[in-house]
């Protein structure tokens, strides 16, 4: 069983038109040392909850990590190793938005031990790129991609977006063929989702927003599968292709259901159990941190057939699948709906191993709504 850790840096430059993560563009020197005095509060209480957790990976995620200064960088990593024990040869990846520092700061990170950098890429078009509200063209994509190699860090990963209003199936395609000549190692694909308070929420709201239908949207995945699949890579995830070896050690433990430790605010945690969020948005981090109220904001306690709903929901969407004879508390009625579903090819059971075929990997999050219908939990 492996564990990981996760820290949540909610700061960006500015705020991408679909962004609905616990996100800030407030920047003042204020609110950051506010922010780090909050996270070490937090990471002790962690300390003095659970002891010395070891972890297998570290993820920083966001937000933007790489809009943290190298001073910053190095005190949160330096506050993280003095609290908790992170396993030589842990995978440590760090997300980054293009353009976002120089080689000092890459070297920097890179010494420090960031092996893994997971670059929000999200297209190649420079159309699209304006039109999410991004901060960047797509010349700084590659000059980023340059400047993670020559730091040394050759671990990364590219983040592709589907689904975008204006959209074509010519300009996915030429996102996808980019990755490969980047040499990506993992190729991670997004659909946009659209939530009613941010800028594409509006004009959604006033019939302004325009997305690909859903043929054209089925198309552009087939061929991310095609495309990816023919260079070598493999589909280990729904929505995540990778050269061999280099699948996201972090997120498999989320897909395979095992512990995490999130800090940060709005981040989630999965320990001795329980999955926990902390606190939900910035402001009531701070609070909380800051007043020592560490009481949970939302808490689930699991029972075992909860547990292997979970594990049984989250293993599926791996390419290795799950085999139903490792679910014993299962409730027959989503045994009986996996049958269903076999029978009708969105999911197929090969050498005792269920897992979802390529349609229903598209469809997946209505085989996932019917799977989890109400009497789903026993
Ligand atoms: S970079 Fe990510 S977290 Fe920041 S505003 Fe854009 S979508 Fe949100």
């Amino acid at each position: 069983m492996l564990r990981g850790l996760y820290v949540h840096i909610p700061f960006c430059r500015t705020r991408c038109h679909y962004c609905h993560f616990v996100t800030t563009a407030e920047l003042s020197p204020v609110l950051r040392e506010r922010f780090f005095i909050a996270l070490k509060h937090e990471i002790h209480e962690a300390r003095r909850r659970y002891g010395s957790l070891c972890f297998d990976t570290l993820y920083l995620g966001g937000g933007t990590p790489s809009c943290l200064s190298i001073a910053e960088m190095t005190d949160l990593w330096e506050t993280v190793h003095a609290h908790f024990k992170v396993k030589e040869g842990s995978e440590v990846t760090c997300e980054w938005n293009p353009g976002d520092g120089d080689e000092e700061k890459l070297a920097a990170l890179a010494a420090l031990g960031i092996n893994r950098i997971s670059l929000g890429a999200q297209s190649f078009q420079d159309s699209i790129l304006k039109r999410l509200g991004r901060r960047y063209l797509v010349k700084d994509i590659f000059s980023s991609v340059e400047k993670i190699r020559t730091a040394g860090i050759s671990n990364i990963s590219l983040d592709l977006m589907l689904r975008v209003p204006g959209q074509k199936f010519e300009d996915f395609h030429h996102s996808l063929e980019t990755c490969l000549a980047l040499q990506a190692s993992q190729v991670s694909l997004y659909d946009l989702e659209v939530h009613p308070q941010t800028v594409f929420g509006k004009l959604q709201g006033q019939g302004r927003l325009h997305l690909p239908g859903e043929e054209e949207h089925a198309g552009m995945y087939q061929d991310a599968i095609k495309v990816l699949t023919g260079a070598g890579y493999e589909h280990y995830e729904i929505s995540n292709f990778s050269k061999a070896g280099f699948a996201s050690r972090h997120n498999l433990i989320y897909w395979r259901n095992q512990e995490y430790l999130g800090l940060g605010p709005g981040a989630f945690s999965y320990l001795n159990g329980m999955r926990y969020q902390f606190a939900e948005g910035l402001d009531r981090y701070l609070q909380k941190c800051e007043g020592a109220v560490w009481r949970n904001d939302q808490q689930d306690v699991l029972s075992d057939a909860e547990k292997e709903t979970e594990t049984l929901m989250t293993g599926l969407r791996l390419r290795e699948g799950i085999a139903l004879s490792e679910f014993p508390k299962i409730s027959g009625s989503i045994l009986k709906r996996v049958k269903e579903l076999c029978d009708e090819e969105l999911l197929e059971e090969k050498t005792g191993k269920v897992r979802f075929t390529d349609r229903g990997k598209f469809l997946s999050e209505s085989v996932f709504g019917f799977l989890l219908q109400k009497d789903g939990i026993s």
